[in-house]
């Protein structure tokens, strides 16, 4: 099979470090030459490129578990494609396969660390959300780190997103009690009415944090066994004094302060809650446990088969945010950080054949 390649490419670069939120003059979409594989390489047109929280933090230069994105390279990122061009034998053109291109039209791989997609098996987006990077980390988050059992309370925040919805309904199906955070009426009619949380609080229209405390409070009658930290900022606030002996807390995100730097929102001023909180820490006996999905991608063929069934059996949901075309990423990224997106954020760079 041949396709007709085309002598450009668009690939969205990083033109400035953001200060703060993220705004459209740090991003630039570039038109360049189309790139041609070399020996063993294969070249791929995108069609879906995953937005995820963890990009803004590839937008500053501070240190992480990961490299910086320097200026004027394309920004990172997960996606789908399809091979339009090979010289590697174990792929073929035609073949859909899951890659980090980057926001990109196209990409060149070599083909290490790329895994090859069914489309028979699950619909193609879903390898970059609900089977795949967000997918795994509710998974690892929840089974490894939560450590669930059965008629415990669990909170997770940005409960109606990728990671959040599938922390809520794997613990449900265990017996847990999950009590969800999310930002406005429909996504907390969603995570009850259709992923079947046992309530969902709305941490938007909580007036003051002291308002969003009482509501969890009354939320949580036994206490709070497991709180899967995905958001930080009030959420944990309001949770923090609720956690049971023996409770676990996966840090998993703080998207609440991500746009406040490596140092936090409030680095610098207020009280030093500190002893407050090691003590707690302490007393209660908590696991509190940060974990990089990444380090876990040994369970990846045990994740995908147990979800990929439940997915099949009706028993998991899942929601998609989708913004057409790859201009329209820098601001569908600007609104997942402020909670644009409801369910995983996608972008569709190219047509899906298999839809
Ligand atoms: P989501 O699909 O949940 O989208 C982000 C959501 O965060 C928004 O929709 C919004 O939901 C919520 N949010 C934004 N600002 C705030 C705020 N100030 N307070 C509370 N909620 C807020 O993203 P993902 O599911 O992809 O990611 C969830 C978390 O998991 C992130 O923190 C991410 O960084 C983390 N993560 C960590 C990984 C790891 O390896 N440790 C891997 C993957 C993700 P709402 O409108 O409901 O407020």
């Amino acid at each position: 099979m041949t396709v007709e390649i085309p002598e450009t490419m668009e690939r969205i670069v990083l033109a400035a470090r953001p200060v703060g939120s993220p705004k459209a003059s740090d991003f630039r979409l570039e038109t360049v030459p189309m790139p041609v594989p070399g020996e063993g390489e294969f070249l791929a047109r995108t069609i879906w490129l995953s937005l995820d929280p963890y990009m803004r933090g590839r937008m500053d230069e501070s240190k992480s578990y990961a490299a910086a994105v320097e200026i004027g390279a394309p920004m990172e990122g997960g996606c789908v494609g399809e091979v339009i061009a090979s010289n590697n034998p174990k792929f073929k053109v035609g073949d859909f396969v899951d890659d980090r291109f980057g926001w990109q039209s196209h990409a060149v791989s070599n083909g290490q660390g790329v895994r090859k997609l069914d489309p028979s098996a699950a619909p193609l987006s879903t390898a970059v959300g609900v089977l795949g990077m967000p997918g795994i980390t509710a998974y690892v988050g929840l089974n490894t780190h939560g450590r669930p059992k059965t008629g415990e309370t669990l909170v997770v925040g940005a409960a109606t997103g990728a990671v959040g919805s599938l922390v809520g309904q794997l613990a449900k199906a265990q017996g847990l009690r999950v009590v969800g955070v999310a930002g406005g009426a429909d996504k907390c009619a969603y995570a009850v009415e259709e992923l079947g949380f046992d309530i969902c609080l709305d941490h938007r229209a909580a007036e003051n944090p002291k308002a969003l405390r009482k509501q969890m409070a009354s939320a949580c009658p036994d206490g709070v066994d497991i709180y899967f930290e995905n958001v930080a900022g009030k959420t944990l606030e309001a949770v923090f004094p609720l956690i049971n002996v023996h409770g676990r807390i996966p840090v998993c995100g703080m998207i609440a302060w991500y746009n406040a730097g490596a140092l936090g929102a409030d680095a610098g001023e207020g009280p030093n809650i500190m002893p407050k909180f090691w003590r707690t820490i302490l007393v209660n006996r908590l696991s509190v446990t940060g974990f990089i999905i990444t380090d876990h991608y040994d369970q990846f063929p045990t994740f995908v088969q147990e979800v990929g069934g439940l997915i099949r059996d009706g028993k998991i949901t899942y929601k998609e945010s989708i913004s057409e075309g790859l201009a329209s990423a820098p601001e569908a990224f600007m609104k997942l950080l402020e909670g644009g997106n409801f369910g995983k954020q996608l972008v569709a760079v190219s047509a899906d054949p298999t839809r």
